[in-house]
């Protein structure tokens, strides 16, 4: 080792005893605080945060991963980001969340952006369009393909920074009072749908209504609803869906995967030291990882309850029916690249990634699948 080199490290030793030092002896170890100086303020600061979500208290899987996400930013920060959870409507309404977090009511909101849609019309290329990609492929686009460069132009209109924060998988197509025989199944058929699919049911002469989670269940027990979609076999089972129906059909067209947010104040976020950003990305990050096994392994178990003790009939939509929700869909998703040039800019960033990434599908996952079962 050179010389230069060892007392560099040396150096760099003592500079990190001197700082270790100096955090306890400003934490008032010895009973008197101290003033600290000005790196000393930085790194010290603490802050304590609002996350409000869109799901009823604790629910599986979407309630219980914001709740993780906020204790482990909490445990990673040493308690420097400090991050109390509402669930949807205990701050503030579910679907007011994007505006309490603009106006810095609450710093963070987990949802998804899909159910901001009237904010902007491409809202869902970050959460889930019809007939879009599936997990894999959605996190490869936004990592990778320039997908989070669109969503944070997209969200900085707004004042919000946003992160992948949880992923449902591929979604059921939902609930259904009568069997799905033919396209004229959909006519006159109220359905709880959210995001652009509500358009695409629209377009099939049916008609979308936009509800919380916590506001299906009343919905479709006073049959002012006739079906829902809500997520998979493991959430759907919590709501209960079972006892109104037994017909649940899947996959939908509308969720292949479905990308949930953490969503930020913009300046509550640019006030972060850099550390506590990196750690509330990678938590973020971590999340959106773990949601999508928690999901993926439950929704095995719950599927298998659904059968076997509330004998509820798992099908497909006959195959017409799924492909001319397929195509309404295209147009549907397509057309958003009309509303604006951000508008374009996002529909053919997402579109192009996802043909070139289709290419792939006969030799990776999906060929396996194929070819193996
Ligand atoms: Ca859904």
């Amino acid at each position: 080792m050179s010389k230069n080199k060892l007392s560099r490290r040396k150096i760099l030793k003592s500079a990190g005893i001197i700082t270790a030092a100096g955090i306890l002896s400003s934490c008032g170890e010895s009973g008197t605080p101290k003033k600290p100086g000005k790196s000393a303020s930085k790194i010290k600061k603490n802050y304590d945060w609002k996350l409000v979500t869109t799901w009823p208290k604790n629910f599986p899987g979407l309630g219980t991963g914001a709740q993780r996400l906020a204790d482990n930013i909490k445990k990673m920060s040493d308690g420097r980001l400090n991050i109390k959870l509402f669930a949807g409507g205990e701050l503030v309404p579910p679907f007011e969340s994007f505006d309490a977090v603009r106006e810095n009511k609450a710093q963070m909101f987990h949802a998804s952006p899909y159910y901001w849609i009237n904010k902007n019309k491409s809202m869902p290329f970050f959460g889930a369009v019809p007939g879009g990609m599936i997990a894999q492929e959605h996190n490869a686009w936004i990592n990778y393909g320039g997908g989070q460069v669109l969503w944070d132009q997209l969200y900085s209109e707004f004042g919000l920074k946003s992160f992948m924060a949880g992923n449902s998988g591929t979604q059921m197509g939902g609930w259904f009072l009568n069997k799905i025989n033919s396209e004229d199944d959909f006519k006159g058929l109220k359905m709880r749908i959210p995001g652009l699919a509500a358009e695409v049911l629209n377009r099939m002469g049916g008609t979308a209504v936009a509800l919380p989670g916590g506001e299906i269940m009343p919905a479709l027990q006073s049959g002012a609803i006739d079906a829902t979609e809500w997520v998979g076999p493991w959430n759907d089972l919590a709501f209960g869906f079972y006892k109104i129906t037994k017909f649940y059909y899947g996959p939908g067209i509308h969720e292949p995967s479905s990308v949930l947010e953490c969503s930020i104040n913009l300046d509550a976020y640019n006030s972060l030291t850099d550390d506590l950003k990196t750690i509330v990305k990678v938590a973020c990050e971590a999340e959106n990882n773990r949601m999508l096994s928690e999901f993926t392994a439950a929704n095995s178990d719950a599927q298998q309850k659904l059968i076997n003790e509330h004998k509820v009939e798992v099908l497909n939509f006959p195959k017409r029916v799924f492909k001319t929700m397929i195509n309404i869909s295209n147009d549907v998703v397509a057309e958003t690249a009309n509303e604006g040039k951000l508008n374009k800019k996002i529909y053919d960033s997402w579109n192009n990634f996802k043909k070139i990434a289709r290419l792939r599908s006969p030799f990776n996952e999906q060929g396996f699948i194929n070819l193996s079962s």
